[in-house]
């Protein structure tokens, strides 16, 4: 669970009148939406990392695995306490459980006041003010596809000392892979229109921004549904273009929309980072077939080394699962394969937990829960060995660092490559891109100094 903090993203609102804490559950999407909710709603409400100092505490919720859903509940089910003391605290649960839940939430647990879909999020001032003004009203809004809310231009912007932000370029998923439940939350593929993507991110450099990630479940869609936009590729190129832009990333690719016009921009747009997140989940045919995956090992490998060839220094990471129904024992070795294949700089590996609601969870095949911890114990050992000689080539390499942070243990900040370095230097770097020599490589971060 993250918690937004008013230290580290919203200066200057301390004279608001009420407190607001969110916590925040799942993947980037959600933390792109909490940072959203706490600039729409910093007008009225300044952030707190102490939920029981909170008038209004947002739970955003994430229901790709079992675990952060359990989570959820009981996390929720500690905020009562706060509630029986304080009768005027609004709990508000937001985000994929939220959307899935729905009704059910204020059903279960009487103590919440609000429950919003992650498309129901720019309502919030309102859902807010109605629940200040009448405590007997408890709201559900979860809207779904097709009602895809744009943020409007005054839709507050990062503050002034953000260096990194994301933009959403587009909602939802058409993909339905059948261990996911996101296009049941998300709704279908929806894009928001280029001028105001590109509009955002012109607004977000000038207050200072460096880095924007744009985002969406599955980016190298973009555009496809809508005559009148540019592809993915083509939206890229038009960042690009944008002044005082250093850089630019995205997430997240589904692999059977990498185009070849999309592989060509990494190396070719100046700030387009050497860096892919390929979810790769599974290196056997057979159990990417019953992912619905749409792509097939070969097809991956060879995206890979396009990729490699039009960008030699690119860094990819992955997201895989073990234990997937039907897995068998040969599946799992052309996982590990693909691994020494492709090798990545990091991988995100999970066991397979089933999802209600999803297709996956009635297969009749599933593994036990030993075997895929044993699994997932072999990959990680694996790819520990993978990513720690991946670091170490880059030892006393020059690297373009953008610093974002500052902490006792010195200055932190993200190569293009998007590894984490960690340097000694003046507060005062935190927003710039300098040059760094890598002098040594751990397992997860690399230690450089200034030149
Ligand atoms: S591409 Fe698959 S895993 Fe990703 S959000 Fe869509 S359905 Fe889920």
């Amino acid at each position: 669970m993250k918690t937004l903090s008013c230290t580290e993203n919203y200066h200057g609102h301390a004279l608001s009148r009420k407190r607001l804490f969110i916590a925040t559950f799942g993947c980037q999407m959600n933390e792109y939406d909490s940072q959203r909710m706490a600039q729409i709603l910093q007008k009225d409400y300044r952030l707190t990392i102490a939920p029981e100092e909170a008038d209004v505490i947002l739970i955003n919720t994430c229901s790709i695995r079992e675990k952060p859903e359990n989570k959820v509940y009981s996390l929720v089910g500690r905020y009562r306490r706060l509630k029986n003391k304080r009768p005027d605290l609004i709990i508000g649960v937001g985000g994929c459980v939220a959307q899935q839940e729905g009704q059910r939430i204020l059903d279960r647990m009487p103590y919440v006041d609000l429950v919003f879909g992650p498309q129901a999020i720019y309502r919030l001032p309102k859902m807010l003010r109605d629940l200040s003004r009448d405590k007997s009203t408890r709201i559900c809004a979860t809207p779904m596809e097709n009602d895809f809310e744009i943020p409007s231009p005054e839709a507050p912007l990062p503050n002034p000392g953000t260096v990194r932000t994301f933009v959403t370029i587009m909602q939802g998923c058409d993909n339905f892979c059948t261990y996911c439940i996101v296009p049941f939350v998300r709704g279908r593929e929806t894009s928001r229109p280029p001028g105001a993507i590109l509009e955002e991110i012109r607004q977000v450099v000038s207050e200072g921004v460096k880095e924007v990630t744009l985002l969406g479940q599955n980016v190298n869609s973009y555009g496809k549904k809508n005559v009148n936009f540019p592809d993915f590729a083509g939206l890229l190129r038009l960042a690009d273009g944008i002044d005082g832009l250093r850089r630019l990333r995205f997430t997240t690719s589904h692999p059977k929309d990498l185009s070849d016009a999309l592989i060509n921009c990494f190396g070719r747009l100046e700030t387009l980072c050497e860096h892919l997140h390929l979810p790769v989940q599974s290196g056997s045919s057979r159990v990417l077939k019953r992912m619905n995956r749409h792509y097939d090992r070969d097809g991956y490998l060879d995206k890979v080394e396009r990729l490699r060839k039009a960008c030699p220094e690119i860094s990819l990471t992955t997201d895989l699962i073990v234990g997937f129904p039907g897995e068998s024992e040969r599946d799992f070795q052309d996982t590990l394969s693909l691994l020494k294949i492709v090798e990545y700089d990091q991988i995100f590996a999970f066991k397979y937990s089933p999802r209600p609601g999803t297709r996956a969870a009635e297969f009749d095949d599933q593994i036990e829960e030993e075997e895929k911890s044993r699994r997932l114990a072999e990959v990680l050992d694996l790819q520990k060995k993978i990513g720690f000689k991946r670091f170490k080539a880059l030892e006393n390499t020059i690297q373009e660092v953008l610093i974002e942070s500052v902490d006792q243990a010195g200055l932190k900040g993200r190569t293009r490559g998007n590894h984490v370095v960690h340097l000694e230097g003046n507060k005062n770097l935190v927003g710039k891109l300098i040059r760094i020599r890598i002098d040594r490589a751990g397992n997860h971060s690399l230690r450089g100094s200034t030149i």
